[in-house]
């Protein structure tokens, strides 16, 4: 990262994002300051050569020239971060590894050139992962350079960006979003917005602020909206400079979309595109198995609209689409047994992502709980009617099951017995689901674990064939 040579820069948290940071603006002849409350990462960090430096002493920021912070520390909410006030008591700006990519491609003056690499960034509540992912997955299937990065993948400043007609694609969560300085992709992606993370954010409108700011004046030249929420049409509507214009790209799954601007919307299992009142292309998303249920029509729409304005051809999209796998922990079969179908769904986390996922088969054996998030659960509503009966893991199971009126709940606390009972229940032409509704901190280190545990049991329980 260059900009900052001989200057000292503070390093708020030492996990990946915040060691790479450090990396990279030593390589640019930055001085890297770090701190993070959690010795062991200290450890590593000294480990590294860095200079370790305790930011809560006073004075800390006297000589400091930017503070950079990583995604999971909340520094507003739900209490200020002492370390963050510090720095804007001293006048230093605050930062983060996805503002210092931004500040270090101005500066290589990509942004002078028409032979891009160009960036990509999506953001949105649910279907980020997998939006970046299949647009990653296209562009590599169609011989385009192009490297995933961000909130998945590597860390933004750890990768080797490609070059001329090249892609970079972030995947930027609203932890990500909201303390860049520097956010300035080619092509931003809104994916669809419903409650989530409102601790950190102070509420809804803290959260939608956070993801709006990718949009911010002379940010993206295209953006590609979901307008399924009022947030996302009133975000395309501000964005948009006229009817017709090439701007904004809406994407729905809710309904067909009309006038005279472009739009993509999936109805039916039928994804089209529709460019100044003409038909501009179509999928058959039915045969697409890498991409079940609505909410990943959704997600195929935007990447199919992100594809569009980077050239790609219809058809070409298509096939591509054909060969993605889908990714692990996000609707992923993992076994099919004497007529009934296992899936993981550890990644659906919040409540509108389960009842996507819920949405998304018939005849569910669901297996949910966890940490509920703030926002309650009337939201599955819309999925339950597919529910024959929920087996209900984590701490607060008993809680949990409580607040799903109308269907049976048994409270089973640990996946092995939710597993157990749900396979003994289960019947031909059913699906046992895991897609908890909730986050996994109260038994998992992550989803991914929780994910891999649902796997296992299930596997070490079917006949071996
Ligand atoms: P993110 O990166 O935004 O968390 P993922 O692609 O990892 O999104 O998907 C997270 C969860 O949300 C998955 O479990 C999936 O069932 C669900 N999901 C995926 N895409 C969508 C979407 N477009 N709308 C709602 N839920 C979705």
């Amino acid at each position: 990262v260059p900009g900052f040579e001989n200057a000292r820069v503070a390093i708020l948290g030492l996990g990946r994002s915040g060691l790479s940071a450090a990396r990279a603006l030593r390589q640019g002849g930055a001085i890297p300051v770090c701190w993070d409350d959690n010795p062991e990462a200290r450890d590593r960090a000294a480990d590294q050569g860095f200079e370790v430096f305790d930011l809560r002493e006073g004075g800390a920021f006297d000589d400091i020239a930017r503070l950079i912070v990583s995604p999971g520390i909340p520094h507003l909410y739900p209490a200020p971060n002492p370390v963050v006030v510090a720095a804007q008591a001293a006048g230093v700006p605050v930062d983060n590894d996805i503002g210092l990519f931004f500040r270090a491609l101005a500066h290589a003056g990509w942004e002078a050139h028409d032979t891009l690499p160009r960036v990509v960034a999506v953001t949105g509540s649910n279907g980020k992962s997998t939006t970046s992912a299949l647009i990653h997955h296209v562009l590599e299937a169609s011989g385009r350079a192009a490297q995933l990065a961000g909130n998945i993948g590597r860390g933004v400043l750890d990768i080797d960006p490609p070059g001329d007609g090249g892609v970079v694609v972030l995947e930027l969560s609203s932890y990500q979003t909201e303390l860049a300085r520097a956010l300035t992709p080619d092509v931003a992606v809104f994916t669809n917005l419903s409650p989530d993370h409102l601790d950190r954010h102070g509420g809804m409108g803290g959260y939608f602020a956070a993801k709006r700011r990718l949009f911010a004046e002379g940010g993206p030249d295209r953006a590609v909206v979901g307008v399924d929420e009022p947030e996302g049409r009133f975000l395309a509507g501000q964005l948009s400079e006229g009817p017709g214009d090439d701007r904004v790209i809406r994407v729905s799954v809710a309904g067909k979309l009309g006038g005279p601007g472009w739009h993509v919307f999936a109805r039916k299992g039928f994804l089209s595109e529709y460019r100044k009142g003409r038909q501009a292309g179509s999928i058959d998303l039915r045969e697409i198995k890498g991409l079940p249920g609505a909410h990943n029509h959704q997600n195929a729409c935007a990447a199919y609209a992100v594809c569009r304005t980077l050239g790609l051809a219809p058809r070409v999209i298509e096939q591509a689409f054909h060969s993605f796998a889908g990714l692990p922990h996000r609707s992923q079969l993992i076994a099919e047994a004497g007529g009934v179908a296992y899936v993981n769904d550890s990644k659906a986390t919040n409540v509108d992502s389960a009842a996507k996922a819920l949405s998304a088969f018939r005849n569910i054996r669901w297996i949910c709980g966890g940490l509920q998030k703030d926002g309650g659960l009337e939201g599955l509503a819309p999925g339950l009617a597919n529910v024959a009966k929920a087996y209900v893991i984590g701490r607060e199971a008993a809680g949990f099951a409580l607040g799903l009126p109308g269907i049976e709940a048994e409270v089973c606390t640990e996946m092995s017995t939710a597993v157990e009972r749900a396979m003994a229940e289960a019947q031909p032409g059913e699906t046992v689901l895991l897609a908890p509704a909730a986050a996994s901190f109260d038994q998992y280190d992550n989803f991914e674990q929780r994910g891999v545990d649902f796997t296992q049991n299930v596997l070490a329980r079917l006949p071996q064939a």
